[in-house]
């Protein structure tokens, strides 16, 4: 049963991570930034909406599709007249042989350990999709990649954009409290060897030593 793969701690982290992200990215980040009521936000919000439902529906189709076996009964061809030695070709199509599986496999085929079978075409076998990357869901695989790629780096203008407009607001508000807070000589932090800004540690002065 294909819906048992969802039974898996990795996917419930994708899974719970994606929704993290889109929300935090359109009603926190976006939200608080563009707006959602301007056609800007709105039209970020449309546009990262769908890269966010194209990378969970990419991700859906990699753990649901079966990434392709072999098919039973299948025998290498050997009887390929190309000039080469048919009796070599029988020996190399004989170590093509699974003895898990007891029966033999095309080339680029190989055995997964976890899905106990040997898989067409195979890439690598993907916790996070808890299935193997085979022949039948490698585009799928590929795109949820690209999509994936595409709606992090929308995600993270969006957050640097609020990021920046909250720094701005900030150094207006507190008048670059950080400069008072480290002191004038903000650069001696982080220097290791610089130690005259730093006190003695014998001392500390009190709310009572001002008055
Ligand atoms: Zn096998
Ligand atoms: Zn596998």
């Amino acid at each position: 049963m294909k819906w048992r793969r969802f039974v898996s701690l990795p996917i419930l982290a994708v899974l719970i991570l994606m929704e993290m992200v889109y929300y935090g990215t359109v009603f926190i980040f976006l939200d608080d930034w563009i707006g959602l009521q301007s056609s800007a936000g709105w039209l970020n919000a449309v546009i990262f909406t769908s890269l966010a439902s194209l990378t969970l529906f990419s991700f859906l189709v990699c753990v649901l599709t079966d990434p392709g076996g072999v098919p039973s009964g299948y025998f290498p061809d050997i009887e390929n007249n190309d000039g080469s030695d048919q009796e070599s070709r029988k020996a190399e199509a004989l170590q093509k042989r699974c003895d898990k599986c007891s029966a033999y496999k095309p080339p680029r085929a190989h055995h997964c350990r976890v899905c106990r079978r040997c898989v067409l075409k195979m890439d690598h076998h993907c916790t996070w999709i808890n299935n193997c990357v085979g022949q039948r869901n490698y585009k799928a695989f590929f795109l949820l990649v690209v999509y994936a790629t595409i709606s992090s780096f929308h995600s993270l203008v969006l957050i640097i954009g609020c990021g920046i407009q909250k720094d701005w607001e900030f150094a207006r508000t507190t008048r670059l409290k950080t400069f008072y807070i480290l002191g004038p000589s903000m650069l001696k932090w982080l220097c290791p060897t610089a130690l005259s800004h730093v006190k003695d540690g014998t001392s500390f002065p009190t709310v009572r030593d001002t008055l």
